[in-house]
C-alpha cells in the first residue's frame, strides 16, 4: 500500500457508526450496571450456602467477590484478620479445585464487574 492508497484508507467512521455509539455510550453501561448489581443481589441473599455448589461459589467470585474490597473505599486499608483480605478466595480455590489460573481468571472479572456496578451506584444517587 502506498502513502495515497494509506491515506483513503484512514479509517472514518460511516454515519451508522457514528450515530450508534454515542447510544451504546450513554445506556449500555447503565443497563448493565443493573443487571450485574440484579444478579449480584440474588446471590448475595440467596438462603443457600453459595460456597457449596461450585457455579453458586463462581458465580459469587465474579459478582460479588471473594477478596477483601476495602480498598475500594478505603485507598488507605491494611487487610486484617477481620477482613480476610484474600483469605476467602483461597480456601475457595483450594474446595473447588481452581487453578492459579481460574483464580486470576476470577479476579479479573470481578474487578471488571466491579467497575460497572459501582458507576452504576453512583448514577443512582
Ligand atoms: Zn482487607
Amino acid at each position: 500500500m502506498n502513502s495515497a492508497q494509506h491515506q483513503t484508507a484512514s479509517p472514518t467512521p460511516t454515519t451508522v457508526q457514528a450515530d450508534d455509539a454515542p447510544k451504546l455510550d450513554a445506556h449500555l453501561p447503565s443497563e448493565v450496571g443493573e443487571a450485574l448489581d440484579f444478579c449480584r443481589s440474588l446471590i448475595s441473599t440467596t438462603p443457600r450456602d453459595t460456597t457449596v455448589d461450585p457455579i453458586d461459589a463462581l458465580l459469587y467470585a465474579v459478582l460479588v467477590g471473594d477478596d477483601c474490597e476495602a480498598h475500594l473505599t478505603d485507598p488507605t486499608h491494611q487487610h486484617d484478620d477481620l477482613c480476610g483480605g484474600q483469605d476467602t478466595m483461597a480456601l475457595m480455590a483450594k474446595k473447588h479445585a481452581w487453578s492459579t489460573e481460574v483464580v486470576a481468571k476470577l479476579r479479573h472479572l470481578r474487578a471488571a464487574v466491579a467497575t460497572v456496578t459501582t458507576t452504576w451506584e453512583q448514577q443512582q444517587h
